[in-house]
């Protein structure tokens, strides 16, 4: 695959390597019809009827998933000057808590297996995020089996992990809990990290996308910040989606908390094992996170195609484009910028560095890749 031309060591010497863009969370949403249809079956069957669909997935063929993603993440990736996409299942239908273990172990294994086919069709612009068989109840086991295939027979660079598999009730442990611990270390083992994604909301008392995504990013920060977790796993590096949830904005309330448990400055705690995506859909959002995250700990993201599709009336702007609020942050220096666009990618998601890195030119886009630092 073509990619970088020594950008890797570039950016290694702490130059800047403008405009590279790696989208670090985005999602399959666009997928043929035919895949939430047989996810359908799937769960009226086992919920209805406590059956299992048989073993294959729908007949979908590349013309349609080619189809699939040009209408789709292909053509805005394309629109915005986005490099790469770091591309995994929709993310509010792992819905975990349906069915039993096998139920998601088909699932996940159905949904990693398009993104290994989309990302074969274009590989100079997809590489896979997993989606994990967590289970309400069951062991971890089936998670790490899952996650050893999707990173060395698919190639796949990380995974979604489900802070709630529960789907909105959070009936499950801490993401702290030693449970995970199995996970973790493999995780580590293999070197990719988790973007810590919340599914869908069974609860209709929390809406999905707007409540229980935030509330989830934001439980998971004080989950982490109230644990040793990263004394056990000091190699361990956890994303968390949608610029943290509340977090930027409580941000001194969080530090105030941890000073009055002794735990010290939020900025040791989080290390070089928090990140936060750049998620956020408006100006004032994307500066505030810049302004209290520091870029070390900060990787471009936009979920497109996800949540939010209108695009601003006031600026004629998709509200996802996030790479034109990012470029529109004050105070920022080019350094920053071009570690939040990309180069933090290469630090957090290090089997991306083995993809993107080789001695070909990279291919047109049509912005430069020159070096300017
Ligand atoms: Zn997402």
């Amino acid at each position: 695959m073509a990619r970088l031309n020594g950008v890797v060591e570039r950016l290694e010497r702490g130059q800047t390597v403008p405009p590279m863009y790696v989208d670090c969370h985005a999602h399959f949403t666009s997928v043929p019809q035919a895949l939430k249809q047989w996810r359908n079956r799937q769960i009226d069957e086992i919920e209805r009827h406590g059956r299992h669909m048989p073993a294959g997935g729908p007949d979908i063929s590349d013309s349609e998933l080619a189809r699939a993603l040009s209408g789709g993440p292909i053509s805005l990736q394309a629109a915005r000057g986005i490099d790469m996409t770091l591309l995994s299942p929709i993310a509010g239908l792992m819905a975990h808590h349906y069915g039993d273990q096998e139920t998601s172990v088909v699932w996940s294994r159905l949904s990693n297996d398009i993104i290994h086919r989309a990302c074969g069709l274009f590989p100079d612009r997809l590489v896979g995020v997993g989606q994990l068989p967590q289970s309400p109840g069951e062991s971890i086991d089936a998670s790490v089996a899952e996650l050893r295939r999707c990173v060395n027979e698919l190639g796949f660079v990380g995974c979604n992990l489900n802070p709630d598999p529960s789907d909105g009730y959070w009936r499950a442990s801490s993401i702290t809990d030693p449970y995970y611990y199995p996970l973790y270390a493999e995780m580590v083992e293999l070197g990719v990290p988790a973007v810590v994604h919340a599914s869908m909301s069974a609860n209709p008392a929390v809406q999905g996308t707007c409540a229980h995504y935030l509330n989830a990013d934001t439980t998971v920060f004080m989950q982490l910040c109230q644990s040793d977790l990263f004394r056990e796993f000091p190699e361990l590096r956890l994303i968390l989606p949608h610029g943290g949830g509340a977090v930027p904005y409580h941000w001194d309330r969080y530090q105030g908390v941890m000073y009055d448990q002794g735990r010290g400055d939020l900025l040791d705690i989080i290390g070089d094992n928090v990140y936060f995506d750049t998620c956020l859909y408006g100006q004032r959002g994307m500066q505030l996170l810049v302004d209290t995250v520091p870029a070390k700990n900060l990787v471009f993201a936009s979920e497109m195609i996800g949540a939010v599709r209108s695009t601003d009336p006031a600026t004629g702007r998709r509200y996802d484009d996030t790479r034109t609020l990012l470029e529109e942050v004050a105070g920022l220096s080019e350094t920053g910028r071009a570690a939040i666009a990309s180069g933090n990618a290469l630090r957090v998601f290090p089997r991306l560095r083995g993809i993107l890195d080789t001695d070909e030119t990279f291919p047109g886009t049509g912005h430069s890749h020159n070096v300017v630092g």
